[in-house]
């Protein structure tokens, strides 16, 4: 980052700032914001009246302990190969975790993109091949145009676990919970798929700024001083840092996708519960790639993992080292929830960063 450039910014933070004269609450909704505010240390130079706050962005982090459950049951069957992207394999269950399953004999694959399991299925006709789709709508587009696929291909084994999430509603029941929040950093990359629009209404109606940002340590700050001179404007609304890739009305083509293989349905999430239409579930038309009706995979009751407070810090009700177990014995070598195993998680950006 270039020095002068981004004592620039930060000088326009701190005179921000200080025109609002209270500390001001400012929630990075993804995790990959998280981790790039820990590796910029971003928070050491920023100035005290600021106060960022981790929100419900990380895929892994907010599904819910009962899809969890549930995918440990389809690893234990002996005619699924699960395929899986890698943080989710170490995500703990109540008793194991898939990593652990694996290593006793289960079929669990680590694969790189949703494509590399249909190409799996492709190449393995006779065994069942499942893609456990955890994601935003960053990611969901991709795994929609896989079922595509396998349909045009007549790949007839291969199915997704789909616990996709959508990240407007979320930001919606953070507010709902009642988080002091003053302003939203949204994702670049989901925005770059809803477009900025996809945030107005959320906006106007609690009259904050959103301002979807980029990924490197500058996008962030300067994502910052946008939020914060919105702030100090009382100027709610979208606005768009990350504009060399976030365009108005967002990716048409990719949405589009998307939405010929699910509706919009509700969806339980780790720490914010049952949210209505925040999630996505397969059309009746495709409902022969859903793992969940191919399975008859049963219902499984509410858990949750003893003592870890995921949920809390999912809301941005308690920092990850309010958790008494953060540290020790919670580390990324021995994760105790989801917030520590993820690359995104907010306990995992605390323990690496500081
Ligand atoms: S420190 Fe560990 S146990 Fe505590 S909230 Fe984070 S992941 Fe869960």
């Amino acid at each position: 980052m270039d020095r002068q450039a981004s004592d620039a910014i930060i000088a326009r933070i701190a005179g921000a700032t200080e025109a609002v004269g209270r500390t001001i609450r400012i929630m990075e909704v993804c995790g990959t914001h998280t981790h790039a505010i820990g590796r910029g240390g971003l928070r050491a130079v920023l100035p005290k009246g600021i106060a960022l706050i981790s929100g419900p962005g990380c895929p892994v982090c907010v599904t819910s302990q009962r899809d969890v459950e549930r995918m440990l049951l389809l690893a234990d069957r002996g005619d699924v190969t699960v395929c899986t992207f890698g943080d989710m394999i170490r995500v703990p269950g109540v008793t194991t975790s898939l990593e652990r399953r694996r290593a006793n004999g289960a079929d669990v694959r680590v694969v790189y993109s949703p494509t590399d399991a249909l190409e799996l299925a492709a190449s393995r006709p006779e065994r069942e091949v499942v893609f456990l789709g955890v994601g935003f709508e960053t990611t969901a587009p991709g795994i929609a145009a896989t079922v595509l696929q396998a349909q045009s291909r007549g790949i007839a084994n291969y199915s997704v676990y789909a616990c996709h999430k959508l990240i407007v509603p979320a930001m919606e029941a953070v507010l709902s919970e009642g988080s002091r929040i003053d302003g939203f950093l949204t994702p670049g990359h989901v925005s770059v798929i809803i477009g900025p629009e996809a945030y107005e209404a959320l906006s106007q109606t609690h009259g904050i700024p959103c301002v979807a940002t980029g990924f490197e340590p500058t996008d962030v700050l300067e994502g910052i001083a946008q939020l914060v001179e919105h702030v100090r404007d009382r100027r709610p609304g979208s606005f768009v840092q990350y504009r060399r890739a976030v365009r108005p009305g967002g990716n048409r083509r990719a949405w589009d996708t998307l939405m010929r293989v699910f509706a919009i349905a509700d969806a339980e999430w780790r720490g914010l519960g049952n949210i209505p239409e925040s999630g996505l579930a397969f059309r009746p038309e495709f409902a022969a790639y859903d793992a969940v009706t191919r399975f008859d995979l049963p219902e499984v009751a509410p858990v949750s993992l003893a003592g870890c407070r995921c949920g809390d810090v999912l809301k941005g009700a308690i920092e990850p080292q309010e958790c008494p177990h953060f540290g020790r014995p919670c580390t990324p070598r021995n994760p105790l929830g989801p917030c520590m195993v993820s690359s995104e998680g907010s306990c995992a950006a605390r323990y690496k960063y500081g």
